[in-house]
């Protein structure tokens, strides 16, 4: 079992070694911005690496929504940064579920989702495997419940989509964490990645603020019950830095081993 961590994007694979991680997620641009990723010094390094390598789109993407002037921008922007991503070997592109306005019909968003793929396999495909994420909050989102991802999956099942199962944004978002992943699957058929977060925020608060993996108020036991489950790797996105996050991967490995 892989278990690594969200690091900065200046030296990933430095940042992995100093947490003892073999898997590792980065961004490939800023997070906040609309600016293609360019291509980067040390991609053969990263290819070519032993650590796995995961790359996290920026938080503006939101392919769902009725608003144009973002949609089309995110769906080149996931393009660009599928193919970015392929460039450093990455086994993964992660991408939240997106939202529509609220007053908006959610079976928009999910047309939104399907065009987005179909207008990715007219423009040259996606070089990276996509693993749409689950989100925390909002009313209006294509991911945040599994009744919405259930949805989500009959307009876009037809492509080949994987899944992120994020434990924080699940507890926060309203789902129960036990028997979660029989659940994920029984929609979307796989978990390829974890991450693997405990929470600031009550059950259903709708709130995103990651914890430490023996912090939080999700039981550390029951987090780590999840984790094992899903069986994909895992990538702690908590805070603390290197020591935090090391700590964090260190406790994972000894209840999962690996
Ligand atoms: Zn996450």
């Amino acid at each position: 079992m892989r278990i690594g961590a969200h690091v900065d994007s200046a030296d990933p694979l430095a940042e992995a070694a100093a947490r003892g991680a073999d898997a590792v997620q980065f961004f490939l641009s800023d997070p906040q911005g609309w600016k293609a990723p360019t291509a980067r010094a040390d991609a053969a390094a990263l290819t070519t690496s032993d650590v796995a390598i995961y790359i996290h789109a920026p938080y503006v993407l939101n392919v769902a929504t009725t608003n144009n002037r973002i949609r089309i921008p995110s769906r080149k922007l996931m393009v660009s940064h599928a193919r970015a991503a392929a460039a450093v070997g990455a086994a993964g592109l992660i991408v939240h579920g997106g939202h529509v306005n609220k007053g908006d019909d959610l079976a928009v968003g999910f047309d939104n989702w399907r065009k987005t793929f179909a207008y990715a396999a007219d423009n040259g495909g996606l070089d990276t495997p996509i693993l749409i994420e689950n989100t925390a909050g909002g009313d209006n989102a294509c991911a945040r419940r599994l009744d919405a991802l259930a949805r989500l999956w009959d307009a876009i099942g037809d492509h080949e989509v994987g899944f992120c199962l994020d434990t924080c944004h699940a507890h926060a978002g309203g789902e129960e964490l036990l028997g979660l992943v029989d659940r994920v699957k029984a929609i979307t058929g796989r978990i390829d990645l974890v991450h693997a977060n405990n929470s600031k925020d009550p059950f259903d608060s709708g709130r995103d603020r990651h914890d430490n993996l023996a912090a939080g108020v999700i039981d550390p036991e029951v987090l780590a019950a999840v984790i094992a489950a899903a069986g994909a790797p895992a990538i702690v996105e908590t805070p603390g830095g290197v020591d935090g996050q090391a700590t964090d991967i260190a406790y994972l490995r000894g209840k999962l081993g690996g």
